[in-house]
């Protein structure tokens, strides 16, 4: 009989799209009120709101742009990151080769 064997499963950790730079952010609330699909949820008074629908995000970066004190930044997913090459630019370094 073979050895059943137990493999742990790997957890990803959630995509965290915005991140808030404390020392700029005046929590004035004006990211978390611009975005339309309510991906944030209100702070404590004074304090940056909460992301508290991370998976949410378009990514659409109306919150960065509303910001007043550019205490946001986003980060998109690895997969949103991959570098765009053009196709000729391809054909010339295989021609190099
Ligand atoms: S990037 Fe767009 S969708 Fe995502 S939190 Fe900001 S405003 Fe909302
Ligand atoms: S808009 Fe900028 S300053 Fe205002 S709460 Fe959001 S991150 Fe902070």
């Amino acid at each position: 009989m073979s050895e059943i064997k137990e493999f742990a499963f790997r957890q990803t950790p959630p995509a965290v799209p915005i991140r808030f730079d404390e020392t700029k952010c005046i929590g004035c609330n004006r990211c978390m009120e611009i975005c339309m699909i309510d991906v944030m949820t209100p702070g404590e008074t004074g304090q940056h709101p909460v992301v508290s629908f991370p998976d949410e995000c378009w990514y659409c970066g109306c919150c960065v742009m509303e910001c007043p004190t550019g205490a946001i930044s986003l980060h998109h997913p690895l997969m949103n990151q991959t570098r765009w090459v053009p196709k000729a630019s391809l054909l010339k370094k295989k021609e190099v080769e």
